[in-house]
């Protein structure tokens, strides 16, 4: 077998990988048809933890409106959530326009191409960087996303946890190794990361590898000794803790109650109607009208209760129970002041809500009420 860790072995299978990745390649995705630094940027952001394809419309949407790193770094951040609103994860909006303000401020606007400098920047890891100073500059840099991780364990028939800091050296190196002084007319590190991505994604699926479309078979180790379906290996999945909580759609004159998170913490900046966790074995209706007035310091009635549902998030996962309520007190000054629980509060006509920047709980809920599933 041809070792992929000599170089000679690398020339090889660079040429076998960017022969394939020219006619199999995902051309279509429109942050790849530009090479500007800063679409690499966003999109890299947006695609943490979420497909393609939920990706593509926020992309498109996302750099209608802020087109270059001035327009996003002048943004209002409630404008980004807003534009962010059903994507989830928002830590990634809010720190995407924080490491924009950094650019501008420190950069000239200009995004560095450096590795160390950009993993300098707010919510910037080794693989952000390594993605943006290879696809949007062509800098040699190891792209290890979890597909290119797998497809490089199987080639080497690495059998360890890949999160051992041992294995996480070998991976970086081989890495950086293929796209470091093998630019060729064929490809340089961008085409090279982004057929690795592809060939993980597409051919070296976790489960069931498609090893006879593969066009790097003849130097993978796992498949010599047909071990290509236990690596990586798996570990357990942890539960996920359930939290029940209590949601509180204060309606008055035509507008409703909303609160916003603090910036920091699951859904920070966001918005939501009025929400109270709720532990087992307590009456929820008086458990909901307690919390709200001591959050916003008024009094509320529940005046109808709306099914609940289960809305589950990567790490938890939340039994939700909205209830309809009144203020028992009215008049045009009942804005609250800052709470326990939120920052700060609005009361906001209803064809406005779609405006704000909601948590993804609340967006459901939203949902639910428009179509009259309720
Ligand atoms: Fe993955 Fe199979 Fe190709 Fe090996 S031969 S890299 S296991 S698809």
């Amino acid at each position: 077998m041809t070792s992929l860790l000599e170089p000679v072995g690398q020339k090889k299978f660079l040429k076998k990988l960017l022969a394939w990745y020219k006619k199999n390649g995902r051309h279509d995705m429109p942050w790849r048809t530009s090479k500007n630094p800063y679409a690499v940027f966003v999109s890299e952001f947006m695609l943490q933890q979420t497909t393609v394809a939920t990706v593509r419309p926020y992309f498109d949407r996302f750099m209608k409106k802020f087109p270059t790193v001035k327009s996003l770094a002048d943004a209002d951040l409630n404008d980004v959530l807003a534009l962010w609103s059903g994507l989830g994860y928002y830590a990634r909006a809010r720190n995407l326009w924080s490491a924009m303000r950094a650019i501008l401020a420190d950069f000239r606007g200009k995004i560095p191409s450096d590795l160390k400098i950009l993993a300098t920047l707010p919510g910037v890891g080794p693989y952000t960087a390594g993605a943006v100073a290879s696809f949007g500059f062509n800098r040699p840099a190891a792209v290890l996303d979890g597909n290119v991780a797998r497809l490089f364990m199987r080639l080497l028939a690495i059998e360890d946890d890949p999160k051992l800091k041992a294995v996480q050296v070998i991976l970086k190196k081989l890495g950086l190794d293929l796209t470091d002084g093998n630019r060729s007319k064929k490809g340089g590190p961008r085409d090279i990361n982004l057929a690795l991505m592809d060939v993980g994604a597409t051919v070296c699926v976790a489960q069931n590898p498609k090893c006879g479309e593969c066009p790097v078979a003849e130097f993978c180790l796992a498949k010599y000794h047909n071990r290509q379906n236990d690596i990586p290996l798996r570990g357990e999945k942890p539960d996920r803790p359930t939290i029940r909580r209590l949601f509180g759609i204060v309606e008055w004159d035509g507008k409703r109650l909303m609160g916003q998170r603090p910036k920091e913490g699951l859904f920070g900046g966001l918005w939501e109607f009025l929400g109270v966790d709720a532990p087992s074995g307590v009456d929820p209706i008086e458990q909901l009208e307690k919390g709200i007035q001591r959050e916003i310091g008024f009094k509320i009635r529940v005046k109808e209760a709306l099914p609940a549902f289960e809305h589950q998030l990567s790490h938890r996962i939340f039994v939700v129970r909205p209830f309809i309520c009144e203020p028992l007190t009215t008049g045009p000054d009942l804005i609250p002041e800052k709470g326990k629980i939120y920052e700060r509060f609005r009361w906001v006509s209803i064809a406005n809500l779609s405006r704000l920047g909601l948590s993804s709980i609340t967006s459901r809920i939203l949902a639910a009420l428009q179509s009259e599933k309720f």
